[in-house]
Order: C-alpha cells, then structure tokens, then sequence
C-alpha cells in the first residue's frame, strides 16, 4: 500500500505505465497470511518489483512501448519473472521504456517521456527509464531493466542508483522482446549492491527455454569478497575528449583513492574506443531489423484500418503506422548494412571489430580483476537536448557498448555530483560469468 501510494502521487514521472494494484494487494495478504502461519517466505518474500514494459508477465499487458503492440496481452510468463514470483516476489506494475528498447533517453515511447525524479527538466536515461525512475524515486524496491548497449547502466548513472547488466547468457532472455539477440541481456537496477545480488541470485540460471543461457553453475553472490583488487583503468576513455572535464576530474580523484585503499591500479591500452559505437549500431540494428520482421500486422501487432490494399501495402501501411520514428531508422539502417552489395562493407566488417574487442577485452581481464571507467560521458541531458541529433546521442554510449559487444558483466554504481547538482556514476566490468567479483567490487567502491 505504502508503494501504491507513492506510485500514484508522482504519476507526473510517467515511469508506470500500469499498476497492478489489485493483484499486488492480494499477493501482500496472501504473503502475510503465510507469515501468520509460521511458513518461511521465499528469498524475495514481499520484495517490490517493477519490470520493464519488454519483460512479459502472463495475462498482463506489454507493448515495449510502442504502438505496434498497443492492447498485447503476454501469454506466458518471462523465465526472469516466474522465478521473481517463485521467491515470492510481488510484481507491482510495469514500466516505461523507450520503444522497443532503443534509445537513451526514454524520449522514444509511444507512452510519452519518463522525467528524472531529482530534476524533471532532465531525462532519466534510457532505454530502461521507468525502471530506473521507480528505484530512484521509491516507487518500488528493486526493478528489471533491458541492456543491450547499456540501457540499464546509463540510466541507472543519470537516476544515481545500482544497474548491473550480468554476462549475456547469465540471465534467460525467453519472455524478453527482443532488440539485438546477440547483445540483449536483461539487467537489475537496486538502490544498494546487495539488493542487486540478491535478485541476480534468483532469476540467474540454465533455463530450457533459452538455447543462448548458460548453464554455467551460479554462485553464491550474496557473500561478497573483501580484498584488495588488480584494477586496469582505460587511459583511452578517460583522455577522450567527449568526457565532461569536471567528471574526468572525479574519475581521477576515485582512481586515487582506490590506490590509497590498497588496490593496484594501472593503465591499459584499448586502441578501439572510437570503433565501438559505429561496429554496435551497424551489429544491432541488422539484428533488430530481423527481429521486428515479425511484426507485420497479421501474426502480431497494429493492422491498418485501411481497406482494399495488396499484401505489400498493408504490410507497408500497418507497420508504418506502427512503429515511431526511432524504430523506423534502425530497421532501415539495419536492413541497408544486410543488403546484397553492403553487407561486407558493414556487417561483416563490425564483426570484426566486434572480434577485435572480444579478443582485446579478454586480454585486458585475463591481467586484472576488472575494468574501471565511465558510465556516460556526462550527466542526464535536458528533456528534448538531443532529440534532432541521433549520431550525437548514438556517441554517448561509448562507454556501455563495450560490455554488450564482449558479452561481459558491468555495473554502474553512484560515485559523485555534478556540479549542476546531477549524478554520475562509475563503471565496473569484469570478464564472463564473473559476476561475484563484479559485485564484490560494486560494494568496495559504493
Ligand atoms: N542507447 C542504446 C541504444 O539506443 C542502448 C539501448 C539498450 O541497451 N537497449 O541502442
């Protein structure tokens, strides 16, 4: 009741896009009554949950933002959200996001913008905006996210909270929408590192559902390691001149500081910093551009009113009408760097950077515990700053692709305030299925 409370007193915030209010009532009571009785609650017993409007929920609602799926209800469950609910989680609604996950501002949904709760003439970040906005204002205890070029970091950074996106494979992506399968990774934003694990407990794990998951043994996350760390900084990305210079000064101060505590740090190269976002938006949105070919009005999604057109056409009106403006560019950019003619100049070419920063990544984490560099290379933008510009908005990712491009763990963790009064936060990212580590880390450095 308390979180329905508050949910309904910062609607302004939009990061709700439905409540479950009935539903989230009923299963607080039934919990309650299970606590009156003796029993013992599962590990999430009464945890608050939001979830991303991309993560299905059986016979709830989903539309991934976008008006291609206006009125979809799930018909199954995601394999994250059924081992929530087996933990005894209560899921309490779900949140807005940028369409189809692609975006960094939440600016991209057919639902309108998320505001950033510390500052509402700023954006939260995006993709995953409403997750972070529900965490940051209290609306719910923890959330899930989607990160596929950091759309759980980057937000998290901009909302001043927790956002881990574990090693692709970590986590089942069946019931996730899917942007770019090879780089989608569902992610878990908390207030503090330890809710994070916890969740990342729960819902991590094999799952025959999902051919890409891991069946990697999952660890104990929950005791986390205190020692002192080997940590390599990217000198590339902090002497990149996109980096805020009164943020590259807190990033300095912090790498200080962690030396002073007694952990090793030291530079190391990675030549292929400037290639990282042009190989991602080429890998991505060839993937996605597959990806929402499903949605073609007769299977899924909107169908034109309009009458009396040819199979193409209706396919054409349908999916025009469907899909916002963001969506459009990336099925065209994807299906251009696909095509006959283009598609070694661009496709195969960004694999081979995507390989080069594979190999270069391993490199790097094969030497050192973890990696430590940004989030973002500034704070959270004003709301419709960077709306005319994509490639300008595209080129703050630099520092999130990188971990969806090697298939590596990272967090962002809060690490300090702006002078313009906003948050920014640290980046940690450790090698695969490392995640033990990583938040270890988190915890050492928060
Ligand atoms: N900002 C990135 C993009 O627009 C990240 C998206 C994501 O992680 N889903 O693609």
């Amino acid at each position: 009741q308390l979180y329905l409370d508050r949910i309904s007193k910062t609607k302004h915030l939009n990061a709700f896009l439905e409540v479950f209010e009935k539903e989230a009532l009923e299963k607080a009571q039934a919990l309650d009554t299970r606590v009156q009785k003796g029993e013992q609650l599962g590990m999430l017993g009464g945890v608050v949950v939001g979830i991303k409007d991309v993560i299905c929920y059986k016979g709830h609602k989903i539309s991934a933002a976008s008006r291609m799926l206006e009125d979809f209800t799930s018909l199954y469950s995601a394999t994250a959200v059924e081992r929530l609910l087996a933990e005894d989680a209560i899921i309490i609604g779900n949140l807005n996001c940028d369409e189809f996950a692609m975006g960094s501002t939440n600016e991209n949904s057919a639902h309108g913008p998320v505001l950033n709760a510390l500052d509402t003439s700023r954006v939260p970040g995006g993709s995953s905006g409403g997750s972070a906005v529900a965490v940051q204002a209290d609306l719910c205890m923890v959330s899930l996210g989607s990160d596929t070029g950091g759309s759980v970091r980057q937000p998290a950074d901009f909302c001043g909270i927790v956002g881990l996106k574990p090693t692709y494979g970590r986590i089942s992506r069946y019931g996730l929408i899917a942007y770019a399968s090879s780089f989608d990774q569902i992610g878990i934003f908390g207030r503090n590192v330890a809710d994070v694990a916890k969740v990342l407990q729960t819902i991590a794990g094999p799952d025959e559902y999902d051919s890409t998951v891991s069946t990697e043994k999952v660890p104990d996350y929950q005791s986390l390691n205190n020692k002192s760390w080997k940590i390599a900084y990217l000198k590339d990305a902090l002497m990149h001149p996109g980096l805020d210079a009164e943020m590259k000064e807190g990033y300095s101060l912090f790498l200080e500081e962690l030396e002073t505590a007694g952990n090793t740090v030291s530079a190391a190269d990675f030549a292929y910093l400037d290639y990282v976002v042009p190989a991602y938006y080429v890998l991505t949105t060839a993937e996605a551009s597959s990806n929402l070919s499903r949605f073609d009005g007769v299977k899924y999604g909107h169908r034109t009113p309009l009458k009396n057109l040819d199979l193409v056409d209706f396919y054409k009106k349908s999916r025009s009408e469907g899909f916002g403006m963001e969506v459009k560019r990336r099925i065209l950019l994807g299906t251009f760097v696909l095509s006959a003619g283009y598609y070694d100049a661009y496709y195969t070419k960004a694999q081979q950077v995507r390989r080069l920063v594979v190999d270069k990544l391993s490199e790097i984490l094969s030497q050192y515990d973890a990696i430590i560099m940004p989030t973002v290379p500034s704070t959270a933008f004003k709301i419709g700053e960077k709306t005319n510009d994509p490639i300008a908005m595209y080129l703050a990712d630099i520092y999130t692709v990188l971990a969806n491009l090697g298939g590596v763990p990272a967090i962002s963790v809060p690490l300090s305030r702006h002078s313009n009064g906003m948050p920014y936060g640290v980046q940690i990212i450790t090698k695969q299925f490392s995640e033990a580590n990583l938040l270890s880390i988190a915890e050492h450095v928060m």
